[in-house]
């Protein structure tokens, strides 16, 4: 028992040291439990501290930065940027109404470039605010996203610390029970054995309890762990947000910035406007006082002007009323002044009628005596004139002494010519000599009285005499150059018309015809070569006619050419030497002028016959045969009969023998009654020629010289027989000039064939001209 005793002491003891050693660990534990739960409890602690923290700097980065402090940055930029709209709108206001101010004094003045730069600046800046507006909504949209994400943040962290309390709770509770268990294990003091048991039974109790509490530790110590990543995690989260925000916030103060660099930009703008508007204001307020003050003074003289007007207003009142009484009995008067004024005018029209009348009586009488003057003048000059045209010496001449000249003049009287032949002086009187030198002008001032007559209807020739080469042509065609009479003739004659256009009309007609060989051609026809008859007119008139001879009527320069080059094409197309066979026939170009007076109705027609004759050079007998012959015997017998036939008619014989060539035949009328003739005698002026000029020059003197005297008429000029004209040499080599006075017209004695005019009747077939 003792031993048991003592084994049981030692139990005891054991036991008890075991207690002890028990108790020990268990204060360790316990303490350890107590510093781990303090620990906890700290841990908790601390974590609720940092959740509080995390809560407040999540509430304090949402008061800062977060989506309600964006928001109130966007809204603030929102008001900002309506204002600067707003501004901007009032400055287009006042920019469109300083463009409308100005516009019309400062068209082109220096502020409308200004405002025109003002108005680009504008534009720029609205393109800048319209950028700006879409960088706003960017970030607008940004400041969305970011707060929807914080949004979500904050939920998880709700979510988070939800867990959290639930833990915290959980654990507390933990404790609670643990300290419990720990208090009631103490409060256990039973014997040592039972103790013992139940300690070792409390203490695996203890143990079970230690390992749950330990795992449960272990499970906290996790989720502290977990709840640190997840803190970490939010750290994390956090920063990049902060960095976000920073970068939002650099961002927003570059946005910033810009806005207030533009809103600088704008208020410059806007001030720079405001002073042009102010400065343009002062200026139209300094030019309005101006006017104002010359307005005032405007006034003040209008004022000083009424004040002296008022009587005269008064008296024009008066007068007014005075005249208006007047004009009340105006219609009055007027219709009786009317009355004695239409009586006054029809008075004077008619004095005017019967002054018209007495007039037109007058130019009447003056135009019969101005062609009675005419008629006197003609006839004191003679109605057949003769003239000598010498020509210049030239190439064709030749050279040596054969080609020098022999005719000189008189220098004190233009009617004379000598002739050297052979070695021995002839002198000639004519009605006019023109030398060498005379131009085509002044040949046809010479005839230019005889054409106008042809107006007033008198019947005119002018024949072109010589021998071939001494000029016919030139005198009579002339070149383009320097045309001669035909050409000149005609444009007298259109411009003389032109002038007496208003009282006559006047239709002017041209026919060419040629006399070859003692037969007539029509040289403006479709057949040239046709030959053409002279007849009688069948109404017993005794005028004579041409059947089928063309007449084109001409109205210009141009229509003369026309003809002119149809009639030459024709002539070139008939003749292959034309010139040679142009010496050989009589070219003739009539011209006839009708006339009516539109007052009178009286009708008057003249007849203009030029004629370029065939080539007077005599061929001898011996030198001649066949068809050359014909010719010459043609040309002679033509020539002799115009000889004849002028000769008759100056000295007024009774009859004139017109039917010994077809030439004279057909120029009876214009050669008769009261017509004209001029002779163009052409000459030579060389050595080689002196013997045909002689002839000619003799030829021209004795027509010239025929209305001598009626007495002495027949004698002195011999018989014109066409062997004679063939065949004639100068009977006296040196005749004596003749006296000037044998030149005298006649008396009037001998009565002058009947003056009736006989026309030669157009054929009737104008014919348009030849285009
Ligand atoms: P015709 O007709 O008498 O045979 P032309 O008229 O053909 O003679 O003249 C012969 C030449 O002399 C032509 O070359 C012409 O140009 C020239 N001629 C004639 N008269 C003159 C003049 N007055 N002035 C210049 N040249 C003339
Ligand atoms: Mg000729």
């Amino acid at each position: 028992m003792v031993e048991a005793m003592s084994q049981l002491r030692e139990e005891k003891a054991q036991l008890q040291e075991e207690l002890v050693a028990l108790r020990e660990r268990l204060a360790v534990r316990d303490s350890e439990q107590q510093a781990t739960s303090t620990q906890l409890q700290n841990q908790v602690e601390h974590l609720k501290e940092k959740l509080i923290s995390q809560a407040q700097e999540v509430s304090h980065l949402r008061s800062e930065l977060g989506g309600t402090d964006l928001e109130k940055h966007r809204d603030l930029l929102m008001v900002e940027n309506e204002r600067l709209r707003q501004e901007m709108r009032r400055c287009e206001a006042e920019l469109q109404e300083l463009r409308a101010k100005p516009a019309a004094p400062c068209t082109g003045c220096e502020h409308s470039q200004e405002s025109a730069q003002l108005r680009d600046r504008l534009s720029q800046l609205q393109l800048e605010v319209a950028e700006n507006k879409g960088l706003l909504s960017e970030l607008n949209l940004e400041v969305q996203q970011k707060t929807d994400r914080l949004a979500e943040v904050e939920l998880r962290l709700k979510d988070c610390l939800a867990e959290k309390a639930q833990e915290e709770e959980r654990l507390s509770r933990r404790l609670r029970d643990s300290h419990e268990t720990i208090a009631s294990l103490r409060a256990q003091s039973p014997p040592i054995k039972y103790v013992i048991k139940t300690v070792e039974v409390e203490s695996s109790k203890t143990k079970q309890a230690l390992s749950e509490s330990q795992a449960r530790n272990q499970h906290l110590q996790e989720q502290v762990a977990m709840q640190r990543q997840v803190l970490k995690e939010m750290e994390q989260q956090l920063q990049s947000s902060h960095q976000l925000t920073a970068q939002l916030r650099a961002q927003i103060a570059m946005y910033e910035s810009e806005l207030e660099r533009a809103h600088g930009q704008m208020l410059e703008e806007m001030q720079s406007l405001e002073e042009d508007k102010n400065r343009a204001i002062e200026e139209a307020f300094a030019r309005a006082q101006v006017e104002m003050k010359a307005v005032h003074e405007n006034l003040a003289g209008v004022r000083t002007n009424l004040l002296t007007l008022q009587p005269a207003l008064r008296t024009l009142t008066n007068d007014y009323n005075g005249l208006k009484r007047q004009v009340r009995g105006f219609p009055l008067l007027l219709q009786e002044a009317l009355k004695s004024v239409k009586a006054e005018i029809g008075q004077a029209i008619e004095e005017v009628n019967s002054n018209n009348q007495e007039l037109l009586r007058k130019y009447r009488r003056e135009l019969q005596l101005r062609k009675k003057c005419h008629n006197e003048l003609v006839r004191l000059k003679g109605n057949i004139r003769v003239i000598a045209r010498v020509r210049p010496v030239t190439k064709e001449d030749g050279e040596g002494p054969e080609a020098t000249n022999a005719v000189t003049f008189d220098p004190d009287d233009d009617s004379i010519i000598h002739l050297q032949h052979k070695g021995k002086p002839v002198s000639f009187e004519l009605d006019k000599v023109f030398s060498s030198q005379a131009s085509q002008q002044d040949v046809f001032q010479e005839v230019q009285a005889l054409i106008t007559s042809c107006i007033d209807g008198f019947n005119v020739c002018i024949f072109a005499y010589g021998q071939t080469g001494a000029g016919k042509t030139y005198t009579m065609e002339g070149t383009p150059e320097n045309p001669g009479i035909n050409q000149r003739a005609l444009r007298l004659l259109f411009s003389e018309v032109q002038e007496k256009a208003s009282d006559w009309e006047y239709t002017i007609t041209v026919s060419a015809a040629e006399i070859y060989n003692e037969v007539l051609r029509d040289l403006l026809g479709q057949e040239p070569q046709e030959k053409l008859e002279i007849r009688l007119c069948p109404d017993g008139s005794g005028q004579l006619y041409v059947p089928g001879l063309t007449e084109f009527q001409v109205q210009s320069v141009e229509d003369i050419n026309k003809v002119f080059e149809f009639g030459h094409t024709n002539r070139t197309t008939e003749f292959t030497n034309l010139n040679e066979h142009s010496s050989r026939s009589h070219a003739l170009l009539i011209v006839t002028v009708r006339g009516v007076d539109c007052s009178t109705g009286l009708r008057t027609t003249g007849k203009l016959n030029l004629v370029d004759l065939a080539g007077s050079e005599r061929v001898g007998k011996s030198g001649a045969e066949g068809s050359r012959l014909r010719e010459a015997q043609h040309i002679n017998k033509s020539l002799s009969a115009l000889g004849d036939v002028i000769a008759a008619l100056r000295s007024r014989q009774g009859h004139v023998p017109f039917r010994n060539s077809k030439l004279t035949y057909l120029l009876q009328d214009s050669l008769s009654g009261d017509s004209k003739t001029l002779m163009v005698v052409q000459v030579s002026p060389v050595e080689k020629n002196t013997s045909e000029t002689l002839y000619s020059l003799k030829f021209a003197e004795r027509v010239r010289s025929v209305e001598l005297g009626p007495g002495s008429r027949r004698t002195e000029l011999g018989s014109w027989s066409s062997q004679e004209h063939l065949e004639w040499e100068p009977a006296c080599q040196t005749p004596q000039p003749s006296a000037r006075a044998h030149s005298a017209p006649g008396s009037g004695t001998t009565s002058r064939p009947g003056s009736i005019r006989r026309k030669l009747q157009p054929s009737g077939k104008s014919r348009p001209l030849p285009m």
